[in-house]
């Protein structure tokens, strides 16, 4: 099995807080999928003939793409590898590019989820985060998905200027009124070189602070467990059977293929581990589809145990106290000591042998990590 990742880097224009790879260049698209379809033919080797478990349009937004693109992509890939009932086709959405008519063309091609880029469900908070969409945009959009897709995922983002803990408590009791399958909550995080970081640096805007985040993180945990949804990674809820199987697939190391510039891979072969990036340039990759590529690294023993460590943490899976002992730095006594402090501190439980992070640690899973790895 295999999971395959689609990176469509176009935008209508850059929100203030992003700083993924994309283009606001949307006369490229044409260009793009032909791109796409030689760099799909130069790696058939490797996943012909697999059976493929997911399918991720990520992006930029892939919503602004003709679903006649993807459809065409996706006959390339099945006749190529086998997909099957059981594949899950995702593609990531904004609220602004939907329609009954552009919903049901998605799922005529083939696509069977859809995560939309909801982030709020009111209209100040939209306009605080720079969107283009309307609360009733959303609301529609999210509605008429549930209607016509097995699964619908909903983005919310907390920690925008101005929020409050009122104000986000109404946001996700609006989106849990609407009860989409899934919710994946994000933290505002300012990221360097983008406008929003820049406004703050120089004074004209001011975010909630860490504090206040932590508390809108804890009421998201709080009222979605309360409603049903699992907690099943960081920034990740779902109900029953509904968790995403790209993503889940990633944290749990299990390999994948990418497309598109900027895309990641990681594939195994016998006990070898590899990950490779394609370039993050358009016109690079428009140049040469196949061969752009940023880095390709072939993983040693520690990077293999630190990439287990850090992911299995994130989705809460146990890791066996003699497996972290093999690959703590600083010997059996400090890992111990380790231990007995994150268990003081209620981020970590360990029975049985085994280590895994507790709800609370989930906000602290990166210092967990620095100290399970000794960093
Ligand atoms: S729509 Fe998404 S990917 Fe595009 S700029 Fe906004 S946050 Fe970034």
């Amino acid at each position: 099995m295999i999971c395959l990742y689609v990176h469509i880097p176009f935008c209508r224009e850059r929100c203030p807080y992003c700083d993924f790879f994309l283009v606001t260049k949307a006369g490229f698209v044409e260009r793009f999928f032909e791109a796409l379809a030689v760099e799909t033919a130069s790696k058939t080797s490797l996943f012909a003939g697999r059976s493929i478990k997911a399918i991720h349009f990520g992006g930029g937004t892939p919503s602004l793409v003709s679903p006649s693109f993807i459809g065409a992509w996706l006959l390339q890939i099945s006749g190529l590898a086998q997909i099957s009932s059981e594949t899950e086709i995702t593609l990531e959405a904004n609220p602004e590019d939907l329609s009954p008519a552009s919903l049901d063309a998605l799922k005529a091609v083939g696509v069977n989820r859809l995560s939309i880029g909801v982030q709020s469900i009111a209209d100040r908070k939209l306009r605080a985060l720079g969107r283009a969409h309307s609360a009733a945009d959303a609301r529609r959009v999210v509605s008429e998905a549930l209607e016509r897709f097995r699964s619908v995922s909903v983005d919310l983002m907390c920690g925008a200027e101005g929020e409050t803990l009122a104000e986000w408590e109404g946001d996700l009791g609006s989106s849990l009124g609407l009860r989409p399958q899934h919710v994946s909550v994000y933290m505002l995080t300012l990221e360097e070189k983008t406008r929003l970081w820049r406004d703050v640096r120089k004074g004209l805007r001011r975010l909630p602070g860490e504090e206040a985040q932590a508390a809108m993180y804890r009421m998201a945990t709080e009222l979605l467990c309360g409603a049903g949804y699992r907690h099943y990674e960081i920034s990740n809820f779902a109900l029953e059977g509904h968790h995403s199987r790209y993503n889940l697939a990633s944290w749990m190391r299990e390999p994948y293929l990418g497309f598109g510039p900027a895309a990641h891979s990681f594939l195994l072969s016998g006990e070898t581990e590899m990950r490779f990036s394609n370039a993050s340039s358009l016109t690079k990759y428009l140049a040469d589809p196949a061969g752009a590529v940023d880095f390709r690294e072939t993983l040693t023993g520690e990077q293999r145990f630190d990439e287990e460590v850090f992911l299995s943490l994130r989705i809460r899976k146990p890791l066996s106290v003699g497996f972290l002992r093999k690959g703590h730095k600083l010997g059996h006594r400090h890992l111990d000591s380790v231990l007995v402090t994150l268990q003081e501190k209620g981020w970590i439980g360990v029975e049985s042998g085994e280590v895994t992070l507790t709800e609370a640690g989930f906000l602290f899973a990166d210092l967990v990590a620095a100290e399970l790895l000794s960093e």
